[in-house]
């Protein structure tokens, strides 16, 4: 897969690219990330991009005109093309899941009052937020979205089981982990974890899956969808606890 970043700020990517699972994934030729400065596509002689705002207020906004001489620069006919905004729709693990399967994804990332909504509105496929919160740029965005999706590309991750059972995977939380010692502080390690009954590691996980869920997360449970037939032993445990 490859990604292009549209950002004022490609020196930002230098440390996403060199370290950790994104690095691994890059180095191993899974995952090709490149940042292009829109700056690049300026026609202004400084380098400028912004400008006032019609009908004034404060802040600038991004030109159009770079941002589309910058998207020409990488596009090509299957790619996808997002803008990292605060009002996309909020990102989840099946968004990360659907991208992951893209050929070539184009990151825009905006800055100060964002861009020019004409070269948003003709050019972007889709806008994407990582939260109902606002961010000084776009740059944090593309980078929680190049990571969410790096670990799914295959062969990135030790096994495909290391994200089928992480949270939001099937809709529900991970079972909570423990590692040495076997005792912390006076806390024990659940005894079934060192028992060696895969079976039963099995159904405690799933039954700690859910726990960890309703505790923390109740809205997850109503969102789970019918039919999912990993579900199914967790379907018969919320009838018996009449939570569905
Ligand atoms: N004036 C814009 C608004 O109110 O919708 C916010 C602009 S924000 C200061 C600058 C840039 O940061 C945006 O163009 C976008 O690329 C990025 N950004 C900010 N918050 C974000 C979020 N929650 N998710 C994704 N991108 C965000």
């Amino acid at each position: 897969m490859k990604i292009d970043v549209l950002t004022l700020f490609p020196e930002l990517f230098d440390v996403l690219k060199s370290y950790s699972i994104v690095g691994r994934a890059i180095s191993e030729k899974k995952l090709e990330v490149s940042a292009v400065n829109i700056r690049d596509f300026s026609d202004d002689k400084h380098g400028r991009v912004d400008d006032y705002p019609y009908g004034g207020g404060k802040g600038m906004v991004i030109k159009p005109e770079p941002v589309y001489s910058s998207i020409l620069s990488v596009r090509s006919p299957n790619s996808r093309i997002i803008y990292l905004s605060p009002q996309g729709v909020p990102l989840t693990q099946e968004k990360v899941v659907e991208l992951s399967s893209e050929d070539h994804l184009i990151l825009l990332a905006g800055h100060y009052e964002g861009i020019d909504c004409r070269v948003i509105e003709s050019f972007v496929d889709e806008e994407i937020s990582i939260g109902d919160y606002v961010l000084t740029g776009g740059e944090i965005p593309a980078m929680v979205l190049i990571d969410s999706i790096a670990r799914l590309l295959p062969g990135v991750l030790a096994s495909d089981e290391s994200y089928q059972i992480e949270s939001h995977y099937n809709g529900l939380l991970e079972y909570p982990q423990y590692t040495r010692p076997r005792v912390f502080m006076g806390m024990k390690v659940p005894g079934v974890l060192l028992s060696g009954d895969h079976e039963k590691i099995s159904l405690w996980r799933k039954l700690s899956s859910l726990k960890t869920t309703i505790v923390k997360r109740p809205d997850l449970i109503s969102r789970l969808k019918e039919g999912n037939s990993d579900l199914d032993e967790l379907w018969i445990l919320l009838d018996r606890l009449g939570k569905r």
